[in-house]
């Protein structure tokens, strides 16, 4: 594509690779029909190809954006679903990332939007918050449901959410230790769904990998770096890795896709930064995915009343699929516990959960959401499972979803004998 870069703004460690993937991008269309946006809105601007030029402006003029421009970029997802379709290797991931930080610099959005964003930057990465924010659209539930777009959908999930007991702080010790991995806290999953670390734990220690809490990290700063609040995941990430420096791991585990593969970015988030670089690489080699830990363990899982296998739908996350490129082992693993799996149509597109998209674009988000487990509901599956915590609450708060919904390891931890997850049996009329 023609550009008017400059060569200091080629050479700059951040915008540079930005420019790079305009330069790359040949206009040929290709990735618009993986697009999800472009799918349900059929405009242009919601394509990556028309992003990308809205993008190109932008970053080429510096200074602050259209409104339009703000509009069609705030509605991507992120699901690199066009990277992953690019024939020409554009790297989206790169464009994106940096419209949004220069969005956030450069763009005054109204008040309320300015809050919202602040109030999930800082809320969402602190689970004592979260918390406190689960106890609240508990008690206003009768209210809560009927609370239309951003604050409906922040308390729909609230509502949704099913906590069983404490954050894990210590976990199985192997008989026989192959590895010993550090484990991220994390932050929205550690108060929403503690229960996955747990069967996470257990699960890897049948493998002999044994899960140490990594002490002094935090959140792994994704939230707040899909908001181009690059500052703050900086912060996060500095404090996640000092504290892996700290010990002697064979790696640091994050038990949420979407996270793990932003702490395998950590070296491009501090990209022409001397001290931290390097660091930030170090450490994104040693970050793990539970899917790239956890091998395929033959086993048959607890009999059902019905004498029938268990019929599994699994939702592979975009992160999975897109960034972390681990296609196929959640269903290898889950074929070898013992399930069967029930394929359903167009599993490659975003089901609208995408980090904080599902509260900032809640139409949107929720009309890919209900296409998704339409499409999950024709398969006639038992229970449907995916291995990130924001598919997870997005998918439990759809009207369509008339299963059990638990993460992978949940369901392979019951398969190997740990104990059943408590919403294995909740109907869903
Ligand atoms: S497929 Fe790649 S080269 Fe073609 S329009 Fe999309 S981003 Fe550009
Ligand atoms: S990241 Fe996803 S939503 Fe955004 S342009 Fe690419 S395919 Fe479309």
């Amino acid at each position: 594509m023609k550009y008017a870069f400059t060569p200091e703004q080629l050479a700059d460690p951040q915008l540079g690779p930005a420019a790079k993937a305009v330069r790359s991008c040949v206009h040929c269309g290709i990735c618009t029909a993986t697009c999800p946006t472009y799918v349900v809105l059929g405009d242009e601007r919601d394509s990556p190809r028309g992003r990308i030029v809205l993008m190109k402006d932008m970053l080429e003029n510096g200074g602050a954006p259209s409104a339009e421009a703000v509009h069609h970029i705030d509605r991507c997802l992120s699901c690199l679903n066009c990277k992953t379709a690019c024939p020409s290797s554009v790297n989206y991931q790169r464009l994106v990332d940096q419209a949004r930080v220069h969005i956030q610099e450069h763009y005054r959005r109204p008040l309320g939007e300015r809050l919202l964003r602040w109030t999930l930057a800082k809320v969402m990465t602190r689970p004592k918050l979260v918390r406190i924010g689960l106890l609240l659209a508990k008690i206003g539930a009768p209210i809560a449901t009927i609370l239309p777009g951003r604050l409906g959908a922040m308390a729909k999930m609230g509502l949704m959410a099913r906590p069983q007991g404490p954050e894990p702080l210590h976990f199985p010790k192997p008989a026989v230790v192959k590895q010993r991995v550090a484990i991220m806290p994390g932050c929205v999953q550690g108060a929403l769904a503690p229960q996955i670390d747990s069967a996470v734990g257990r699960v890897l220690a049948r493998r002999g990998i044994e899960l140490v809490a990594l002490e002094g990290a935090g959140c792994c700063g994704s939230l707040p770096h899909h908001m181009g609040r690059d500052d703050e995941a900086k912060a996060w990430a500095r404090k996640a890795i000092i504290a892996y420096e700290q010990g002697q791991y064979d790696g640091v585990l994050i038990t949420a896709t979407g996270c793990s593969s932003a702490m395998k970015d950590y070296a491009h988030l501090f990209a022409g930064d001397p001290v931290w670089e390097p660091r930030a690489a170090k450490f994104a080699a040693a970050a793990r995915d539970f899917a790239e830990l956890c091998t395929p363990l033959a086993v048959t899982p607890p009999p059902l009343e019905s004498n029938k296998p268990l019929r599994v739908a699994y939702h592979p996350a975009c992160s999975l699929q897109n960034s972390l490129k681990l296609n196929g082992v959640g269903e290898a693993m889950l074929e070898a516990a013992g399930f069967t799996l029930t394929p359903f149509l167009e599993s490659h597109l975003c089901c609208g959960s995408a980090g904080t998209y599902s509260i900032l674009q809640p139409e949107l988000s929720g009309t890919l959401r209900e296409r998704k487990l339409g499409n999950i509901a024709a398969a006639q599956p038992d229970v449907l499972v995916s291995g990130n915590i924001g598919c997870l609450q997005h998918l439990a708060a759809g009207e369509g979803l008339h299963q059990p919904i638990l993460h992978l390891a949940e369901l392979l931890d019951w398969a190997e004998g740990g104990p059943k997850p408590a919403n294995l049996d909740l109907p869903r009329a």
